[in-house]
Order: structure tokens, then sequence, then C-alpha cells
């Protein structure tokens, strides 16, 4: 498969921006930078941030065992979906492939570059119908959107079919693992190299505890994050960002227990939904979250409004009729959410 020949062509044309502190390399020592036009008093942030993240990407390297120069950061995954869109769909003209209910940012983008959607529903199960998807997929189609674990369902998608879309799709394949830390299922990070087509997301935003920081993960083969590097704002990550995130990763132990007792709370609760009369389904999940099927979902959302607990109302999209989506909390949380919604 030639990655190549999806590039837009004026991207393949672009010569990146060369910033100051691009140019500058190879001299050591006590330097003098009189080349970016900062102000030159230290007050921490007066410099600019180091463009490609070098200490932070070896962390994140070392973290998720992935080469830096298979690795791209964002401003949050949602630039890193953005990029992808605008490397390989040319505006008016291609399409992308999304499989609802689904992350509504996939569309959202698309649509911000007047790049065509095609949607191709789950089956009941919440699993992709592959057959459909690679029949509805046309020579215009650049990108399909893999959400595994899937927001707002919480299922991961069966290994083979995630395979067969690989192999078969003909263009890029962008599986978003936002969720993948709770997940028992393996990363598709390690199956990087059998796959030419294949891009991961990921993000520090939810186990890892930094959604205010917006640090999203791109990995991909070094052919796909070059392109991605060319396009990219030159100091997309700031320097406040970058540290925040070398100190948190530190501590990645933390976030394995949080992780841990996290799953453990998403049972408990599980258990606890299961033998409410008013739900009439509890959906298994590999996420921090789970899908609820409910008698009325908009009562029941303004009635947990009223008592302060604030849910995510997902009766509008599709197989999603009457669901809700409720985050895991702390135990505390979790506790006062059962106890609200038993009182109901
Ligand atoms: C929360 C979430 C993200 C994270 O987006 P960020 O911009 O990195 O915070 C990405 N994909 C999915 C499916 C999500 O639910």
């Amino acid at each position: 498969m030639n990655i190549y020949n999806l590039i837009r062509p004026s991207i393949k044309e672009i010569k990146p921006y060369s910033s100051a502190r691009d140019e500058f390399k190879g001299a050591t020592g006590n330097l003098i930078f009189l080349d970016a036009n900062e102000n030159p008093f230290d007050n921490g942030v007066n410099r600019y941030p180091d463009p490609q993240q070098l200490e932070l990407k070896k962390s994140i390297s070392k973290l998720k065992q992935v080469p830096i120069e298979n690795i791209l950061l964002g401003n949050g995954s949602d630039e890193v979906l953005d990029l992808l869109i605008r490397v390989f769909c040319e505006p008016n003209k291609d399409n992308i492939l999304v499989l609802p209910p689904t992350y509504g940012m996939y569309e959202v983008l698309a649509n911000v570059n007047a790049v065509e959607i095609i949607r191709v529903e789950l089956s009941v199960a919440f699993q992709p119908d592959t057959e459909l998807i690679l029949k509805s997929a046309n020579a215009q189609s650049k990108i399909m959107f893999l959400c595994s674990p899937n927001n707002p369902t919480g299922n991961s998608f069966e290994t083979a079919k995630v395979e067969e879309l690989l192999k078969k799709f003909k263009g890029i394949v962008v599986i978003d693992e936002a969720y993948i830390d709770f997940s028992e299922q393996e990363s598709w990070i390690n199956r990087l190299r059998e796959f030419p087509n294949l891009v991961i997301s990921q993000t520090l935003s939810k186990a890892y505890g930094m959604a205010g920081i917006r640090l999203g993960i791109c990995c991909a083969s070094e052919e796909i994050i070059s392109v991605l590097n060319t396009i990219k704002p030159p100091y997309n990550i700031n320097q406040l960002s970058q540290q925040k995130a070398i100190e948190q990763l530190k501590l990645s132990n933390v976030v394995l227990q949080q992780t841990e007792m996290l799953i453990k709370e998403r049972e408990i609760v599980s258990n606890e939904l299961n033998k409410l009369k008013f739900i009439t389904k509890v959906n298994p999940s590999d996420a921090n979250f789970i899908l609820i099927k409910v008698d009325d979902a908009d009562k029941r959302y303004g009635q947990l409004m009223k008592k302060g607990i604030i849910i995510r109302n997902r009766t509008n999209e599709p197989l999603c009729e009457n669901c809700l989506r409720l985050t895991i909390g702390t135990s505390i949380e979790n506790q006062q959410l059962i106890s609200a919604l038993k009182s109901l």
C-alpha cells in the first residue's frame, strides 16, 4: 500500500515553516539566544518551547515502547485528528468513514475541513459491520475512524474485524485509543509495523489525568509522522504543558493504581445499576464510563441534575435511544450516584 499517493497534492509540496529553534542545532555550551525576538529576561516562560518536544517524547517513547520517530504530539487528540484530515482529505472531494454511535469530533473536524462524511452504523452489538463498511467506501474515502474502546458505547471492537478493515480498506485507518488504559485489549501500537496505513491516537486526558493541559499522542509510521510534522503549528505544545506532562509521567505508577481502582469501581457500579428496575440495560464497558438504557432518558437525566449529579444524555445518538453515559468517579462519588438513582 502506497501511503504517499494518499497525501493531498498541495501538502506534498509544502516546505514546513522553519522556526528559529528548528534552525539552531549543534552548538553547545553557554549559549546566547538572539535568534527568536524573545524578551531576554527570565521569568520561566520567556523562551519559545521545544517545537519537537524531545524530552517529553522521550518519556512517552519509554512508556509506550514506541520509537520517537513514530510519535507526534498534538494540542489534545483533537489537533492530531484535525492534522490527519488535513493531510489526507481534499476539501469538497474526499470523504471519511465513521461508525456511529461514536465520538462526535470526527464529524465536527470533517465539517470544518469541508470533507464529506460516510456513516456506517455499528451492529446492535456495537461492532463494526466490516462488509457494509468496505462496500460503503469509495475511491475518495481517505480515512476510517475506529474508536476502540468506543465512546459512548464503552466496548472494544473485535480484533479480527479491525484486522480485516486494516487489510482491506485502501486508506488510512485511525484507531482512537483514548480509553485503552481501561481495557483488557492490547493496544494496536504493538502492531504498527505490520500495517503501513495504521494510525493510533491516544491522549493524556483520560487515565493519565491531564485533560487540562491538552496533550494528544499520535503513533504511526515514520512517513506519516513526518508529513504530519510538516503541517503542524511549530510551537503546538506550550512549555507549561510539556513540563507538567514530564513531571506527571514520572508518577505513572500512581496512574496505574488509579486505573485499577476505577476498573474495580466500574464493576461495583455495574452491579448496582443492574439491580435498578428503570434501568433496562447495563452495557459491559472497557472504558471509564458505562452506557445504560433507561425507561426515559430525558426524565432521568433531569432528575439526576436536580440532585446535583451531571451525566451525559446520549438518547439522540443512533442506536442509543434512552441511553445515558455515566463516568466512573471516586468511590464516594459513585456511591452518591447509586443512592441518588435508588431514590428516584
Ligand atoms: C475524550 C476523548 C478524546 C480525547 O480528546 P483530547 O482532545 O485528547 O482531550 C479522544 N477521543 C475520544 C473517543 C474521547 O472520548
